[in-house]
């Protein structure tokens, strides 16, 4: 051990035993793709981190260069059993978001959302923790009006295929709601729309994910439906940005976070054909059951209560994306 690796040490531990006001963040799902880059965030800015994953979708690869930080540490555990630490701040992250994963054991999603965030609530009641869950647009369903605000109820079909995580988040919302009705605990409940970037898995079957990879790999690129359908992508530095905002606001009742830029699945797919390989095909599939016609967040709220909006452009935020795949096949992922 070097001299100053030693002297970081004995710094954390003075710190510690001078009750000096360090954060111990607990970030569930922290190995996954929007996880990781939380974390980065939280560690550059010196705080305290400790990482709880399952690694159904998440690498320890993408928390490498904090492996062996004395600020950082890694738990192997599945938030659907309890489990007791002591923290400051929890991030309830944990839970696959991308629908080939989350559809892969539906009754398991389930279980994530509802069990797990009823864990996560019980361990921020027991410790006095701030808690803030990752919820999602998908919890206005296939919506009928755009943009959707944060009054609007949804449209969501208790039983299709998209209900485990549709419905999975609502309740997860739920719970939030009545732990800071009943107890008092300090939540917020973050409303993510479609967050794309590097660590986004090549085989995690989302849109941007896939195209990229596809025309990297000189595939058609697999459109679903007509390519009508429309979202509206967010950089994920814009969104963690959001995110942490909300944290350290006093807002307890939900918040879209989103880009609300909306482009229509086809017009997604003739930019990245453009950028990577203008001469590839289409290959048009059938329109999952569920899949939401439009998706557009508006985000008038985070405007006024967080001073947030989006800064980096679409066009961008797709580059680095695009940059950080083409590392990926170079390394024969
Ligand atoms: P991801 O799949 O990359 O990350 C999820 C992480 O949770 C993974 O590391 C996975 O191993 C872990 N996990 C899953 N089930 C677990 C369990 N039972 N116990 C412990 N760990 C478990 O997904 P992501 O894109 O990083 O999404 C993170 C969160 O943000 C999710 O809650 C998701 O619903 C929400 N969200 C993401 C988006 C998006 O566009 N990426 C949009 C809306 C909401
Ligand atoms: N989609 C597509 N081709 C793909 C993957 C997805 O046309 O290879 C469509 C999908 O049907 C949906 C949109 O792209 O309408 C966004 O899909 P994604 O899974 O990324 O996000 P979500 O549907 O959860 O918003």
């Amino acid at each position: 051990m070097n001299d100053s690796y030693e002297m970081l040490i004995l710094f954390s531990i003075n710190k510690s035993l001078n009750n000096y006001p360090l954060k111990r963040n607990l970030v569930t799902g922290g190995a996954g793709f929007l996880g990781s880059h939380l974390i980065d965030r939280l560690m550059e800015l010196g705080e305290e981190v400790l990482c709880l994953d399952n690694y159904f979708t998440g690498t320890k690869l993408n928390l490498k260069k904090w492996i062996n930080h004395p600020n950082f540490e890694i738990i192997r555990h599945d938030v659907t059993e309890p489990i007791q630490l002591e923290v400051d701040k929890i991030w309830h992250l944990a839970c696959p978001a991308s629908p080939i994963h989350y559809q892969y054991n539906p009754i398991k999603t389930s279980k994530t959302s509802f069990l797990g965030t009823y864990n996560m609530l019980g361990l921020a009641r027991r410790v006095n923790a701030k808690f803030l869950l990752a919820s999602t647009s998908e919890i206005y369903g296939n919506p009928k009006y755009s943009p959707q605000n944060e009054n609007y109820y949804g449209n969501v079909n208790p039983n299709g295929i998209r209900s485990c995580y549709d419905e999975g988040k609502r309740i997860a919302e739920t719970l939030c709601s009545d732990y800071e009705r009943i107890h008092g605990l300090d939540v917020r409940i973050v409303r993510i729309f479609n967050t794309f970037g590097p660590r986004m898995r090549p085989n995690d079957g989302r849109v941007i994910s896939n195209f990229i990879w596809q025309a990297l790999k000189d595939e058609p690129l697999t459109i679903y439906g007509n390519g009508d359908q429309t979202r509206s992508f967010c950089y994920v530095d814009d969104l963690i940005g959001g995110m942490m905002q909300l944290m350290n606001s006093s807002v307890r009742t939900p918040v879209n976070i989103g880009n609300p830029n909306q482009i229509t699945i086809l017009e997604l797919a003739e930019i990245i054909r453009k950028k990577i390989n203008p001469n590839l095909d289409f290959f048009y599939k059938p329109l999952p059951q569920d899949d939401p016609l439009q998706r557009q967040p508006d985000i008038q709220k985070a405007k006024k209560m967080l001073n947030w909006e989006p800064t980096i452009s679409f066009e961008d935020g797709l580059e680095k994306t695009i940059n950080w795949f083409r590392d990926m096949k170079n390394l024969k992922y």
